[in-house]
């Protein structure tokens, strides 16, 4: 599995549809100093479903999208498109090519799709969470984040590693199944009570 091409339009600063065609391995990008390099970056994590403005390095989530420059006006949405190819099937589901989009408008609210068909937040983080790339996004390590794992607590350091091993969102599951369980067992006590006081 790996990630084919990334578009990007009306994204930070690729106001114009710009396409990326990656190959296996390791890609580097290069170019000077407030080119956009961190941008496409962003992208990749935010087409995933990050939820942060601060992770993206801005105040709030319409940041994403170009705010316009002296030579081009404002753009009203944001749009990125990743296309993952999944020949080895690392991720579930019955496709070779897997592309997920999101797109985000001014006015608010994001819209997602999966090989073009409207999907939740949630299918994107769960289609993803398989193949060890969670919504805590620790694949993408950003300037400065190294130090912030070695400087983890324990706890946090399990975390990591359960997500990469794809644990986590099963143990995410128990633990909204034991809420769930909880609430269900006050529900009896309470039927309990009121059948006796009826009694
Ligand atoms: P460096 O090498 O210094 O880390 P970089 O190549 O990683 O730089 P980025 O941080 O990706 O550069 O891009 C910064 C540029 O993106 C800035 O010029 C900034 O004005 C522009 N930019 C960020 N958000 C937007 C936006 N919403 N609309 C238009 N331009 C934006």
């Amino acid at each position: 599995m790996y990630v084919k091409s990334l578009t990007l339009k009306g994204f930070k600063s690729f106001a114009s549809a710009t396409s990326l065609r990656l190959e296996p391995g390791i890609t580097c990008i290069v170019g000077p100093n407030g080119s956009g390099k961190s941008n496409v970056v962003d992208a990749l994590a935010w087409v995933m479903g990050e939820q942060g403005a601060k992770s993206l390095r801005g105040g709030k989530m319409e940041d994403v999208i170009f705010a316009g420059t002296s030579g081009r006006a404002p753009l009203g949405r944001a749009e990125v498109t990743m296309t993952i190819d999944n020949t080895d099937g690392a991720l579930p589901i019955d496709y070779t090519e897997v592309t997920i989009s999101r797109t985000m408008f001014r006015n608010g609210g994001s819209e997602y799709a999966i090989n073009g068909t409207s999907c939740r937040l949630l299918d994107v983080q769960e289609l993803l969470s398989d193949s060890g790339i969670g919504r805590e996004m620790h694949v993408i390590v950003g300037q400065g984040q190294l130090d912030a794992v070695l400087r983890a607590t324990p706890e946090e350091r399990r975390g990591f590693i359960e997500e990469a091993a794809g644990v986590l969102k099963h143990r995410k599951r128990k633990e909204k199944a034991l809420r769930k369980l909880e609430t269900m067992e006050g529900n009896l006590t309470r039927l309990g009570d009121l059948t006796s006081e009826i009694r």
